[in-house]
This record gives C-alpha cells, structure tokens and sequence, in this order.
C-alpha cells in the first residue's frame, strides 16, 4: 500500500480551468472521498491521479515519488469504474485474471489470486459465467475483483455505486467498508453522495467548481463546515443557516434573530472567536444542524441550550423523527424532534436550541469565522 500527495493540482481543458490548485493527501491505508455537485472537477482528479489525463500544473506522489509524466500502467494503480467496464466475452474468472495474464504472471498463481479475490468478494459461485449473466450488484463485486487480484498500491473508485438501486447501494457501501477494513488499503473513492462519503471516508475532500472547500474528517466537516456551502452540500436535511446579528450583551456575546412575530431572541454565542468578537454589530449566519434544535424534553445534557417558542409551519414525519419546519431570522428552518412529539401545523411549539453547536458565518463572505 502507498501514500498520495497531490500538490496544487491544476488541469486546464483549453481556456477551461477545471481544477484550480488542489491540495490534499492520503496516508499509507487511509480511505480518502472525493465529494461534490456534478462538474466539481472530481472525476478529472481522479483520472490524473491514475494518469488517464495530463496534469497541468503541480505535482501527483505516490510514496513519495513524483509520477506527473509515469504512464498509468507503471504507476500500480487499480481503478473500478461506475460502469464497470467489464469484457462481455470473457468469463467472471477470466475477467478477473486477465490483467494478470497480460502481466505474465503464471498460470498456478493466477489461478490462486482469482481464488482467494472470489472468496473474499463471495462469487465462488459466479466465476463460470459471462458478465450478461449477472447482477448489477454481482458486476460490481467482479469489477472490484478485477481491482483486487492486481493487489496494488491505490484503489482509485469512480462512482462505483451509483448503477446500483438504492437498497444495493447501501449494501455494497457496507461491503467496500469492511473490505477496507480487511486489507488496509489506499483508496481514493468518487461520489456526489454525501451520505457515502460520511460513512466510508477516512477524510473527505469537498469540491466545488475545481476548488476545493474543505479537507478534513468527516465529524470536522458535519461540524465545523469551512463555508456555507460545505453547510449545505453535507448533511441531510442541510444545515440551518440563520440571519443574525452580533451584539455585545455584558462582557459576553450574543446573536440577535428576528422572530416571525417581530421578537428579537438573544442567542448566547458559547465561545466567541476572535473573529466574531470583531463583528459586533455586523451581520452573520448562525449555523444550526436540525438535531440541535429539538424538543424541550430531548436537550442535550452539559450544553447550553436555550428555549424558544415558535410557530411551526410543515411537520414532516421520516420515521425515526419528524422533522418541523419554522421561521427564524427570516428563512425557513427544521427541526429534528422525536417521532413521539406533539407538534402541529400552525400551533406554537417550544424548542431547545443548542448553542453549543452553533457555528458562525461572515454574511457577506459566507466563511466560517
Ligand atoms: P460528474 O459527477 O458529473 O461526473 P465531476 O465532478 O466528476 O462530475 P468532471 O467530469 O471532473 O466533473 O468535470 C469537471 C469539469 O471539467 C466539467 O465542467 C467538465 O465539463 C469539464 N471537462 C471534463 N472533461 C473535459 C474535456 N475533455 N474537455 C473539456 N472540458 C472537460
């Protein structure tokens, strides 16, 4: 297994700046996610790291060493693609060990790895037939035997999931994990799901437009957002953002939000920046994730909370939860109360905000201060 670096990556298409310097790295077994809208530049990365596309500016290391101009097949990279780029002709097992084969790797040994990567994936059974005999499911695992018998140095996977059916998806995202798990590897994984890339990742690299917002753990990133627009692509609902007010309150800071019916609340700010404590009487954005503003009775022990009373607009039951829609500083906002809670459209209801959990906002920049 090896480490990744990846220096101020820049890829140009023409006039068309794809990548706009990318900093980041993957330690030897680390499992790193690419993550951002269509068109981010993530798929582009991820060809130069396999070196199906040139790098424009900057540098690509696998352990160490420099491999901008290492033809990809001497860079010992295995990459599953989302449609699986399967031979149709060719057998499961002989899909599996042709990039074997034409490595001149013996027939016995061959024979060997594509047993051990069968049980490992758990198609003993498949082995004898052709790829328009299987599953999607079934194709995903041989894609990824495919990857594994060549026993590499990085993983590199391209939206490996995403021909799947939803409950599939799931089910392989478990499987890739306990795969990791298993072998250690390094792998750098491609999707637009945030969801996958929470719960795969060992940090999760967050792109927009070529740039990259945030590099970090998933908890750092679900917590601490860099931007608003990290705020908003993790996290399902997204993460509230209140228009607020920053005003000196004693010694200690608060934020004023406007009410629907024209009150002014007085949210403490915990543990005030440098940064928002040079904002006094600025406008900001009070970042609140849905389950830190929940019913009275399911606050938080040891945080500090605040109760407000609201009008509730939309409730929206998903089962383990209902989510209940309101209006602070002017925009809408959800709530993550217990399913058991007795909220209703258009009567009022009283919430515990967690200010522990609030994170701040420039308005104007949208950065996290
Ligand atoms: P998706 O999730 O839709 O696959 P992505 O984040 O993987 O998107 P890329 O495929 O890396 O995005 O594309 C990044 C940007 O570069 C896009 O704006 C795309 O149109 C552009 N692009 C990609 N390949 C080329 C090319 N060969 N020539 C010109 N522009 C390109």
């Amino acid at each position: 297994m090896a480490s990744l670096q990846v220096e101020n990556v820049v890829k140009r298409f023409g006039d068309f700046e794809a990548l706009k310097g990318i900093n980041l790295a993957a330690e030897d077994g680390e499992f790193l996610v690419l993550v951002g809208p269509s068109g981010c530049g993530k798929s582009t990365l991820l060809n130069m790291i396999a070196g199906l596309d040139s790098i424009s500016g900057g540098k690509i290391l696998i352990d160490g060493q420099v491999v901008n101009d290492v033809h990809p097949k001497d860079r010992d990279i295995a990459m599953v693609f989302q449609s699986y780029a399967l031979y149709p002709n060719m057998t499961v097992a002989k899909n599996i060990s042709f990039g074997l084969e034409m490595r001149k790797i013996d027939k016995a040994e061959r024979e060997k790895r594509v047993r051990d990567v069968a049980g490992l994936l758990q198609i003993e059974g498949l082995l004898g037939r052709k790829p328009g005999q299987l599953s999607g499911g079934q194709r995903q695992r041989v894609a990824m035997g495919r990857a594994l018998v060549r026993n590499p140095k990085i993983f590199l996977f391209d939206e490996p999931l995403s021909n799947l059916d939803a409950k599939l998806r799931v089910e392989m995202r478990t499987e890739i994990k306990k795969l990791h798990n298993r072998l250690g590897a390094t792998i750098v994984y491609v999707t637009h799901d945030q969801i996958e890339a929470m719960t795969l990742a060992s940090r999760i690299a967050v792109m927009q437009d070529g740039f990259l917002h945030q590099f970090d753990t998933p908890q750092e990133i679900y917590d601490h957002p860099a931007n608003t627009f990290v705020a908003g692509f993790m996290g399902s609902p997204p993460m509230n953002l209140i228009p607020a007010k920053v005003a000196q309150n004693g010694s200690g800071l608060v934020a004023e939000v406007a009410t629907e019916d024209q009150r002014t609340l007085h949210f403490q700010v915990t543990e005030p920046s440098e940064e928002i404590s040079r904002r006094v009487g600025a406008d900001v954005l009070i970042g609140l994730r849905p389950e830190a503003i929940t019913d009275p009775d399911d606050r938080e022990a040891n945080a500090v909370i605040q109760e407000v009373e609201c009008m509730v607009h939309v409730t929206e039951p998903t089962g383990p939860d209902t989510l209940a829609v309101m209006q602070l500083g002017g925009v809408e906002v959800v709530s993550r109360m217990r399913s058991s809670s007795r909220v209703r459209p258009n009567e009022n209801a009283k919430f515990a905000v967690n200010l522990s959990k609030a994170v701040f906002f420039d308005s104007r920049t949208e950065q996290r201060i």
